[in-house]
């Protein structure tokens, strides 16, 4: 029988300290063990990343980012480095691999470049000799050879794309929780973990903040057709299918809710009302890259406006400078910002069919006093932008209108943590 090919991808907190590598090695030998052919991704430990970029913002306000690739793919050349060696101590062969090693070709700008390819053929070498190869998650190179990384959460995209390359049978995803929850299960207590989601859903929750999954690596596993099992890695627990498959959908109008707190409001005033206005911020942001995620623009009142949108906070200095640039090119007024807020926002397929969504999330929130500042809809999703003090608490009432929480049990057990930015 032709062996499998298993890619097992661990997050930060599966390798948070020397205590968890090895557990993680015991795991990967014992899939190896089953008979297996083993392709490990691992990110940087713990909370490696965040402290990288804590050290690079003690140096400068606005650095270079190339040198912040440079300096945030040392995370994970640490981290595939001790799991190798985890797993010479339990007896197996393993190999660990940087991903200019791999061959994963970027291009685009630094820290969010686009995967181009990965060339499988020294992986398949090195699994046919009987090893098991340990990827580093998260970068590549360009065709410069410069160090490249993929946006935050990119080991997930290193994954799926690894996956995908080399034919895997399975795409597991070990990670701190038992799955994909209704919501971020250290905000709602009640959260239920889905047993499968779609493609389409998982990718609006993932861009819209459910952290769990890169949304970009879903966006792959979609085009390819790539299941996933979303799991823990301190359980051995089933998780939640990630795929297409038709009854892997739950009869649920609302599958689940997200928060992003890591938004920032930038509001440009009296904008002149002509043709044209819009489109020129835009393009300048556009070529700046940076994602603009919701945009308001008030009604006109004498020839000008307000106009307001969203982006991540990472993300604000470079707008911030572009933003005031065009907007004394194109002759409107002040640019303001306000880093006060957060988007929550509710996903589900069964929406598209039915009416009055909306209505009702505006009720459940002015119940609740909770001003809305900004609104998005699209077919299967419904985003607000409102005070970030507030974000936790509109999280938990609409969990609990839309009814996802699951009957009570005796005590949560998930544990409060920081949220990092994506
Ligand atoms: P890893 O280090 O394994 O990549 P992440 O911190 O990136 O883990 O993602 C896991 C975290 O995602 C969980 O600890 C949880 O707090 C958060 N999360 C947010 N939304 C959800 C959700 N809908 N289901 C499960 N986890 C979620
Ligand atoms: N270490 C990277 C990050 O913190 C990549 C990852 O964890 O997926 O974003
Ligand atoms: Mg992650």
């Amino acid at each position: 029988m032709k062996k499998k090919i298993i890619v097992q991808k661990f997050g930060g907190s599966s390798v948070a300290n020397a205590e968890r590598v090895k557990h993680v090695a015991k795991r990967v030998v014992a899939t190896k063990r089953e008979g297996n052919d083993v392709v490990v991704v691992v990110s940087a430990l713990g909370d490696t990343t965040d402290e990288l970029l804590q050290l690079a913002d003690q140096i400068t306000s606005s650095p270079c980012e190339r040198e912040l690739d440079m300096l945030m793919a040392t995370g994970e050349q640490i981290s595939v480095a001790l799991l190798a060696m985890a797993i010479h101590e339990l007896g197996e062969q393993a190999i660990s691999l940087t991903g200019a090693q791999i061959g994963v070709l970027t291009e685009g700008t630094h820290t969010k470049a686009k995967l181009v390819d990965i060339s499988p053929k020294r992986i398949q070498t090195l699994l046919n000799q009987g090893n098991i190869v340990i990827a580093a998650g998260f970068q590549g190179v360009n065709i410069n050879q410069d160090i490249t990384t993929l946006g935050r959460g990119g080991s997930d995209l290193s994954a799926v794309a690894l996956a995908k390359v080399l034919k895997a049978d399975v795409c597991e995803i070990f990670t701190d929780v038992e799955g994909v929850y209704t919501a971020d299960p250290r905000i709602v207590s009640t959260a239920r973990k889905m047993e499968a989601i779609k493609y389409d859903e998982m990718l609006e929750l993932a861009s819209v903040g459910a952290q769990v999954m890169q949304a970009r690596s879903i966006f792959v596993a979609k085009r390819y057709g790539i299941p996933i099992h979303v799991r823990s890695s301190f359980s051995k627990k089933e998780g939640t299918m990630i795929s297409d498959s038709a009854n892997a959908m739950e009869s649920m109008m609302v599958s689940g809710v997200a928060l992003r707190k890591d938004e920032a409001k930038i509001t440009v005033r009296d904008v002149p009302d002509k043709p044209g206005m819009a489109a020129k911020l835009f393009q300048e942001l556009a070529v700046a890259d940076v994602n603009v995620d919701m945009i308001v623009q008030n009604t006109s009142r004498e020839g000008a406006t307000d106009l307001s949108f969203t982006v991540e906070n990472g993300d604000l200095p470079k707008t911030l400078r572009v933003t005031r640039a065009t907007s004394k090119k194109i002759g409107a007024g002040e640019v303001t910002t306000d880093e006060g807020v957060a988007k929550i926002s509710i996903v589900g397929i069964g929406m598209q069919s039915q009416s009055g969504v909306a209505a009702k999330v505006f009720k459940v929130m002015a119940k609740e006093k909770i001003n809305i500042e900004m609104i998005s809809t699209s077919e299967i999703k419904i985003s607000c932008v409102i005070r970030r003090e507030t974000a936790e608490k509109a999280v938990r009432i609409l969990h609990q209108a839309f009814g996802l929480s699951k009957a009570p049990t005796k005590k949560s057990t998930a544990k409060k943590k920081t949220v990092k930015r994506k």
